[in-house]
Parts: structure tokens; C-alpha cells; sequence
């Protein structure tokens, strides 16, 4: 085992929790749909192109792995289940996670929907007990919602991080076999794991920084401490470099970034066949500023900039963002800056994904910047009411003109007469539910 029990370290000693849901996607659609139990399932994209963004425990027995192609999946198991995903639903469970976290701290940080970071030290004259939290937040989260989890405890991000996945179940000679479900990063475990870790288990190091360091001689994070900054910069570039020297001597600064539960919302998707020409992609755009809208709304937020991001199928890619004067969650603003911003992208190549995401986040009840464009519920049917909601419409239909006007101006227009205008209702959008984010579709089998 990793920890005894006997070990119990002070809110000082181990001062950052980071907590991971398992299986996230896949688990809540097992959970919504009781008869996937037991199979292996992922969600994911199904078609030829489609990538797995989470499998369940079941498909990982047979060697399936997130980020992993669908092909690939498919083969190595035959009976795995592919469904597309219902990011709404995820969504869901997401929030009620992290109002289980703010029950123990509101110095929490999110990365995505499964995965958060506290900052224990302001629990310290609360005599919090991490180890004892760790397991009592698993408990409640299995209690409440029917999902399981892993939590490290360390000194910084990094053993955290580090420490939760050690913590998790793991697949060994095909049997899946139960994590601690807590693990706590003593200062033993420190010095043992930066002598035993490769590096590609470090934050960051995606498979091509870790094969170019493999290439270099550098397998293990103990390695990387032989190798000046000045060398590892050279080949991996300045902030890389700082990033590996500190990690290779325990040491990680970055702090926990409370009250930015998420930084933006978006929606990707990646097309069984890439689109051609303007048409087709202001098309999918539309479903994407739906999603994305809807996103927003849900969370009661605002957004002030709405980025696009093309990418083509030579896989260059183009991303152009416009920031507002004003906060935006509906279809028809976001929608109406995102074609301004894509009809300025020369099409030289199809499009094979297209992302809309919005950032720049305002309190949706704190937004002095909200303007109406047409979708919002008229409460009652008092006259004045709805005269009221109808200027307000004009002033947001009227800024929403200025903010397209200033995105062609500072862009340019590469197509030109093929979109539609912005109308005085808004353009016509249909809301799509549960679409998803990580691959074209296909067949869901
Ligand atoms: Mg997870």
C-alpha cells in the first residue's frame, strides 16, 4: 500500500486535493441507461475519424484508453459500445460535484467537468483532516451520486495530480484490480517517485515532448534533473524547460485559482466528412452556437468573446476571436459574431472540426451589459412589458450590428454573398440537444 494508516498528515503537509471522477462520461451514460452495466462502454465519435474521450473500467480490461481512435477501440474490442455523448447530462452531474466540493472549501479550481484542485490551508484552524477529507468527499460523492473517484494529497499541483491517479483502480493481466481510492504524496513517496516516474507521466508532456526528451536520453524525471534549463529549452522551448527543471526537483508553484470555475465554454466537433465551402460550415455552425448558448444559459453566465477555431484536413488550423462591449448567451448573438469571424477564414482546404467557444465570463445577474436579441420569454403579457423587451431587443440587434461591423473591419471578408444577413428577429436556429464534442458521428454501435 501506499500510505499506512497510521500516516495522517497535517493541512500544512498536504495542502492541495485534486479529485477525479472515473470514467466520467461513460459512467454517467451507464448510469442513465442501467442495461450498459457491466459492458464496455465509451462515448465517443463512432465514425471513421472518431477519437474515445472516456471509457468505462469494463472497456479499459480490454486495452481501450481515451484519446484513443474508435477503429483502433473497435478492434481490440469487438463488443465495445460507442455512444456519442450528452454533454447536458454531464454537465449536470458536473455541477452537483462541485457543490459537493464547496460543502468542504470554496478554494477550489476546476479543469473540466471531473476534475478539481482544493487549497486545503484555509481549513487548517478547522483541525481538517486531508486524508480523513479525501475519503469523506469520496464517500459522499458514491452516496449522493453514484460515482466513484480518486484523490491525491501533496505538497503542490503536481504531486496531487500525480497522487489521484495512483489512487484510482487500475487493469493488470486483463482483471481490474481497486485503487486506495486516496493517496497522500509523503515526503518519502516525493523522493521515491521523482527517482521511479518516466516523464511522460509529468503534466504536460504530451506524447511528442516526451518522445523528443526519449530522444534525448531522457526517460525518467530523475534524468531530467542532470540537463540544464538552457539545454532542455533548446528543444523543447523556454517555458517547457522551466516547467521540467522545477518538476524534476518536486517543485511546482502554480497556485489554486479559486472562483474560475471554467475559463470557457465551447463546442467541438470533428466531421465523419469535412465540409465544403462557407455554406456547410456556417450550417454546423449554427448547432454549435445553439450548444454552446445553451451551455452558457445553464451556468448563468455571459460571455464576452466568442472564439472559432477551422481546422482543415492538410490539419492547419485558423482560430479568430472578437471580444464585446457586451455580455452574449443565445444562439442568435453568438451565432452572429462566430459568422463574421468565420466568413473572414480564406477556406483554402475542406474543414474537417470546427469549434465555437466562449470566454471572458460575466455573472449573468451582475451583467449591467446583458442585451435582449430575441429569445428571451416576455413574463406575462402586460403591454408595457413587451414594449419594454421590444426596445431592448432593438438596442441589443443595434450593438450586435456595430460588433459585426467592427469583426469585418478588423478581419476582412474571405467569402463573400453566400451567408445571411442578420435579420431583425435573429437568424433562424434550431436547438440541438445532446450533441457532442469529440468526433464525428457515426453509427453509435
Ligand atoms: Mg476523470
Amino acid at each position: 500500500m501506499l500510505n499506512s494508516p497510521s500516516e495522517q498528515p497535517s493541512v500544512d503537509e498536504a495542502p492541495l486535493l485534486h479529485i477525479d471522477l472515473d470514467a466520467f462520461f461513460a459512467s454517467v451514460e451507464i448510469l442513465d441507461d442501467p442495461t450498459l452495466k457491466g459492458k464496455p462502454v465509451c462515448v465517443g465519435g463512432g465514425g471513421e475519424r472518431g477519437v474515445i474521450a472516456s471509457a468505462s473500467y469494463e472497456a479499459r480490461r480490454f486495452g481501450v484508453r481515451s484519446a484513443m481512435p474508435s477503429v483502433v477501440a473497435k478492434r481490440i474490442c469487438p463488443s465495445l459500445v460507442i455512444i456519442p455523448g450528452h454533454f447536458d447530462r454531464y454537465e449536470v452531474y458536473s455541477r452537483k460535484f462541485h457543490d459537493i466540493v464547496r460543502d468542504l472549501t470554496p478554494d477550489f479550481e476546476s479543469l473540466g467537468l471531473d476534475e478539481v484542485f482544493c487549497d486545503l490551508r484555509s481549513l487548517r484552524r478547522l483541525n481538517v483532516r486531508p486524508i480523513e477529507a479525501g475519503f469523506a468527499l469520496r464517500r459522499r460523492i458514491w452516496d449522493e451520486l453514484e460515482l466513484l473517484c480518486g484523490v491525491g494529497l501533496g505538497r503542490n499541483k503536481l504531486f496531487a495530480k500525480l497522487a489521484s491517479k495512483k489512487s484510482k483502480p487500475y487493469v493488470k493481466d486483463g482483471r481490474l484490480v481497486d485503487g486506495p481510492g486516496v493517496v497522500w504524496v509523503s515526503p518519502q513517496l516525493e523522493a521515491r517517485w521523482l527517482e521511479e516516474l518516466p516523464v511522460r507521466a509529468l503534466w504536460g508532456v504530451g506524447p511528442a515532448t516526451a518522445a523528443k526528451l526519449e530522444k534525448l536520453g531522457l526517460h525518467w524525471v530523475r534524468d531530467l534533473a542532470r540537463v540544464g534549463e538552457a539545454t532542455l529549452s533548446t528543444h523543447v522551448g523556454a517555458s517547457m524547460a522551466a516547467s521540467l527543471c522545477a518538476y524534476a526537483q518536486g517543485e511546482d508553484r502554480r497556485e489554486v485559482v479559486a472562483d474560475r470555475e471554467m475559463k470557457s465554454v465551447g463546442h467541438d466537433q470533428t466531421f465523419a466528412k469535412s465540409l465544403e465551402g462557407i455554406n456547410q460550415v456556417l450550417d454546423a455552425a449554427k448547432g454549435h452556437a445553439a450548444v454552446v448558448a445553451r451551455a452558457l444559459r445553464g451556468q448563468g453566465r455571459v460571455a464576452r468573446t466568442i472564439t472559432v477555431v477551422v481546422r482543415f484536413d492538410d490539419l492547419t488550423s485558423v482560430s479568430r476571436s472578437q471580444t464585446l462591449s457586451f455580455g452574449v448567451d443565445d444562439e442568435v448573438a453568438i451565432m452572429a459574431i462566430a459568422e463574421a469571424l468565420l466568413q473572414s477564414v480564406e477556406l483554402h482546404h475542406a474543414v474537417r472540426l470546427l469549434g465555437i467557444h466562449a470566454s471572458s465570463f460575466l455573472e449573468r445577474e451582475r451583467n449591467q451589459m446583458q442585451l435582449t436579441f430575441g429569445f428571451e420569454a416576455v413574463s406575462g403579457n402586460a403591454r408595457e412589458q413587451a414594449e419594454i423587451v421590444s426596445r431592448e431587443r432593438q438596442i441589443g440587434h443595434e450593438a450586435l450590428r456595430d460588433a459585426v461591423d467592427e469583426v469585418r473591419q478588423r478581419f476582412g471578408r474571405a467569402a463573400l454573398g453566400t451567408a445571411s444577413e442578420l435579420g431583425e428577429h435573429g437568424v433562424d436556429i434550431k436547438t440541438q440537444r445532446g450533441r457532442h464534442a469529440f468526433g464525428p458521428e457515426g453509427p453509435a454501435s
